[in-house]
């Protein structure tokens, strides 16, 4: 847990009382600074109570005494209607901020990687984290991903706390500086929070705020919102400005092309030696944790090590069970098209399960890829839809549940396949008419493959 013991003598508001509302919480109450906390949820109150905080609705604190207000950030402080909280702590002419924040004053020595973008986020985050820890060096991986910011490990000097930050964390930090900031990619998003585009870009590019000579700004550049990103940052005296970019070459930056990542001065790692992070999406990620790791001095050795080491994300393309030829892949994340489209473009002969609670458009964005696709397995309330549109198109198979899914397509693609092919959990659709959760659905999955007959486990234990 993180000391606050800095900011004794402080008054804070927390509002919304989960993972990381309660860290902050508890690490509030052992450092002995006064702490009213709420949510609407009565049993977080009751925790929040027990970890010695005084329980007050906002509406009842006299903000005149506060700090700080400290939001969870998937509660509204602006757009479509901020909440009261929020109204009071600005009528009083008090901040909002997030755990994020208290962490960088209570950390002031230590140094910190920030992770944004669209999409690709924990990925990238839990890659540099293990990068940097194989590499030997002490550091601490959460934010969005993960520990909330104040359970992480104090680590001062010498110490880097690799970050995932949304774009709600974003806008509720004050002075955090970044020392690294890596901003991935931009496709509209959340626009309910931030108004339009323009806003939710103006929220991210506060991972740059604050960034002094000798930091450094990786910018994937495969949209036109990032590539304008990175010409300001490029513009900005004395931060170093890594372009990183997809089938082109970037001068100072680092590509990838054909299946090999080139670093800024011609060095090249192949990356068929790194089968949990498939795909051109994955190579961005790597990319991005390539460049900057290199920032950070790891050597390149070390890193080539740390990425082909690298176990990957659960649910996730994640390689889960190999009969012969056949990997079984659980990407139970993919809950729309565009996550689908990842992962069909990731690989060649494909036995795809999909389906469940279908999103708007359905597969029909997916036809690009149907070449690449043998067969498909249709589960749950999407399967008339589905079929209707892969209709003539794809050879399809009604199969009710995952587990008939599954069964089916092991039997088609052991029968059929004589080169590697795969067999793809990726459902394009949410999970909640047969399952709890997209985990829920990927972890059945992965059980179900590892029971297969003859079935090799891959990848980790859970
Ligand atoms: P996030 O944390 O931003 O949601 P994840 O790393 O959890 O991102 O990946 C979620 C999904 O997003 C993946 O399963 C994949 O479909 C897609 N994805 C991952 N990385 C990228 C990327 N760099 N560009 C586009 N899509 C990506």
């Amino acid at each position: 847990m993180i000391d606050l013991a800095i900011l004794k003598g402080s008054s804070f508001v927390v509002l919304g009382l989960a993972r990381s509302g309660l860290a902050t919480v508890r690490a509030l109450t052992a450092a002995g600074i006064d702490c009213t906390a709420w949510d609407d949820n009565a049993s977080s109150r009751d925790e929040a109570a027990r970890a010695g905080a005084r329980i007050a609705e906002p509406s009842t604190v006299d903000w005149s005494h506060v700090t700080a207000l400290v939001m969870s950030p998937g509660i509204p402080n602006r757009l479509p209607q901020p909440h009261p909280a929020a109204v009071a702590a600005r009528a009083a002419g008090k901040p909002i901020i997030c755990d994020v924040e208290l962490l960088a004053r209570a950390q002031p020595e230590a140094q910190f990687v920030a992770i944004t973008g669209t999409n690709g986020k924990s990925t990238t985050t839990s890659l540099i984290g293990h990068i940097l820890q194989d590499a030997g060096l002490r550091c601490e991986v959460g934010g969005n991903i993960g520990r909330g910011a104040l359970d992480l490990a104090p680590l001062g000097e010498g110490g880097i706390y690799v970050l995932e930050l949304s774009s709600y964390q974003l806008e509720l930090l004050q002075t955090f500086r970044a020392n690294v900031a890596i901003w991935l990619n931009i496709t509209p998003d959340h626009i309910d929070r931030h108004g339009d585009l323009a806003g939710y870009v103006a929220a991210k590019k506060n991972i740059f705020a604050r960034q002094r000579i000798g930091d450094c700004a990786v910018i994937g550049t495969d949209d036109e919102p990032s590539r304008a990103v990175e010409r300001e940052m490029a513009a900005r005296p004395g931060i170093a400005c890594v372009p990183v970019a997809l089938d082109r070459p970037v001068a100072g930056g680092v590509s990838y092309r054909a299946g090999m990542l080139i670093d800024a001065d011609g060095y090249t790692v192949d990356f068929s030696d790194v089968p949990t992070l498939p795909g051109d999406h994955n190579a961005q990620n790597a990319a991005c944790a390539w460049a900057t790791c290199r920032w950070l001095d790891v050597p390149r050795e070390w890193i080539v090590n740390g990425l082909k080491s690298y176990g990957g994300l659960p649910h996730r393309q994640e390689r889960v069970a190999a009969v012969g030829h056949v990997v079984y892949v659980n990407d139970s994340k993919a809950t729309n098209a565009d996550a689908t489209a990842r992962a069909l473009s990731s690989y060649r002969d494909i036995y795809w399960i999909l389906g469940g609670q279908a999103k708007e458009g359905g597969v029909e964005p997916l036809a690009p890829w149907f070449d690449r696709i043998r067969h498909a397995f249709l589960i749950g309330e999407a399967t008339e839809l589905f079929a209707g549109q892969l209709d003539g198109k794809v050879p399809y198979t009604r199969c009710g549940d995952l587990q008939s899914a599954l069964d089916a397509a092991h039997a088609l693609a052991q029968r059929e396949a004589t080169a590697p092919a795969v067999v793809l959990l990726s459902p394009a659709c949410a999970s909640w008419d047969q399952w709890k959760s997209y985990e829920h659905r990927g972890d059945a999955f992965r059980a179900m493959a590892r029971a297969l007959p003859g079935a090799e486990s891959l990848g980790r234990a859970a």
